[in-house]
């Protein structure tokens, strides 16, 4: 098919009432689908149940070192999680602190505490004029609302394939004293699915701050997420914390993880690794927040899996329902939109989502036209600082969460959607 941007104007114009006429069609469905969040689905929740079977009243509550884990203490978390976490964030068991039920809210805590009383002594943030922090851009939407909640003013990097702009990050830090901080999701970003490449890594860990309390936030959401088995499909990134030691800049990064993705949401357990400069710290000001975090749900993960081994075997099963999904959207993009000169999408070997990019302007209007038909879409804009694209172009699509039929249906909708918007925005350039 030619593409729209080779039709004549009374191509365009036929092309657009015949799909609109479909669209029509759809709409009388009154359907009601979902590709807004990286949820896991129903099938994947199913993988974790007998999770929920190794505690019962007869069991063995106490950790290896003979804690009883019902009651309080242990701080920082038992040995056993801070191995099996160790060994999926791949950083040693005393490298790390293991919290509550989820990383977003570590993340918050240390933004929090940097704003109220300082990172290892510096300056709190509250104290400060301006605060910044650079922001590689699409990114996740939960990242960017913790620093607008701080009112720090958000710096968008560019994106690519390789990882964020790194002249640019190299930029801001070295000559900005109020940059603070980066956050990133180095490994299957969410929402492109890029992983970072050793030279972005390196050139991370080399950073020159002029900030004394500058962090980068490495957000591994995604560390062991693949979708394909075959090690060569999958991506492997170096591990940051090494990075940092290597360069002699040990207490420049915040590595987060957790099982959120792995077990249950919400229901996980996750943890921060760090220098030990920074472990103490943070040890510091969880002692006045918490007597102890969960550490039945750390016996429950770490009696379930044994070891990193039965962990990645777990996850190739959330890979046999999620790979199908992903491929498969894949293939209507390509079938439906291919050669349109409509947008471009992403094809990530792994974590939650694709990055769509629309025709400049179209993004909120595929997203409305969608809703229009039934199918909630993540809200353009939200992949950027303050919800605002600056291109309009950028739409995160989820596709863990409906069933595969749904899933489908949704795609459709999408691909239609797009087309109509897109070919509007032709007709308006073709009058
Ligand atoms: N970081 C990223 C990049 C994510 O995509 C998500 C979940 N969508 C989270 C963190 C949330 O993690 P948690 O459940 O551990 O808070």
């Amino acid at each position: 098919m030619k593409s729209y941007a080779q039709m004549s104007r009374e191509e365009l114009r036929r092309e657009y009432e015949e799909l609109s006429l479909r669209f029509k069609e759809i709409k009388k469905g009154k359907l009601k689908l979902d590709m807004s969040r990286g949820k896991p689905s129903y099938d994947q929740l199913e993988l974790s149940n007998e999770m929920m079977d190794v505690l019962d009243s007869a069991s063995y509550f106490n950790d290896e070192t003979g804690t009883d884990c019902r009651n309080y203490g242990i701080l920082a978390g038992i040995p056993e999680a801070k191995r099996l976490m160790g060994a999926m964030s791949e950083v040693g068991p005393d490298d790390m602190i293991i919290y509550g039920n989820s990383s977003l809210n570590i993340m918050f805590d240390m933004i929090s505490r940097s704003y109220t009383h300082g990172i290892c002594g510096a300056t709190p943030w509250c104290r400060l004029d301006k605060v910044r922090f650079l922001c590689p851009v699409p990114g996740y939407d939960r990242h960017f609302r913790i620093t607008e909640y701080f009112g720090i003013e958000m710096i968008n990097i560019p994106m690519s394939e390789t990882g964020p702009d790194m002249d640019l990050v190299e930029k801001y830090v070295s000559e900005d004293p109020s940059v603070k901080g980066i956050w990133c999701v180095p490994k299957y970003s969410n929402p492109q699915g890029y992983s970072y490449s050793d030279e972005t890594v390196r050139r991370f860990a080399a950073l020159k701050p002029a900030a004394e309390d500058f962090r980068i936030y490495w957000d591994n959401a995604y560390s062991i997420h693949h979708l394909y088995d075959d090690p060569s499909e999958q991506d492997v990134i170096l591990e940051i914390l090494d990075e940092c030691k290597k360069a002699g800049n040990p207490d420049i990064v915040f590595k987060f993880i957790s099982t959120s993705k792995v077990t249950f949401p919400g229901s996980g357990i996750a943890a921060v690794a760090a220098s030990g400069r920074n472990l103490k710290d943070i040890e510091k000001h969880m002692s006045i927040q918490t007597i102890g975090h969960d550490k039945m749900n750390q016996l429950r993960h770490v009696r379930y899996f044994g070891s990193l081994a039965n962990m990645q075997i777990h996850m190739s099963r959330h890979a046999a329902i999620l790979r199908p999904k992903f491929e498969a959207l894949e293939d209507l993009f390509e079938r439906e939109l291919g050669g349109l000169e409509v947008g471009s999408w992403t094809k990530p070997r792994g974590g939650y989502f694709i990055s769509f990019d629309a025709l400049e302007g179209c993004a909120k209007a595929i997203v409305a036209r969608c809703a229009e038909a039934g199918v909630k879409l993540t809200p353009a804009g939200a992949t950027y600082p303050y919800g605002k694209d600056p291109h309009d172009s950028n739409i995160r699509i989820a596709p863990s969460f409906p069933a595969m039929k749904e899933l489908i249906k949704a795609g459709e909708i999408f691909t239609l959607s797009v087309k109509l918007v897109s070919l509007e925005k032709y007709m308006g350039q073709a009058e």
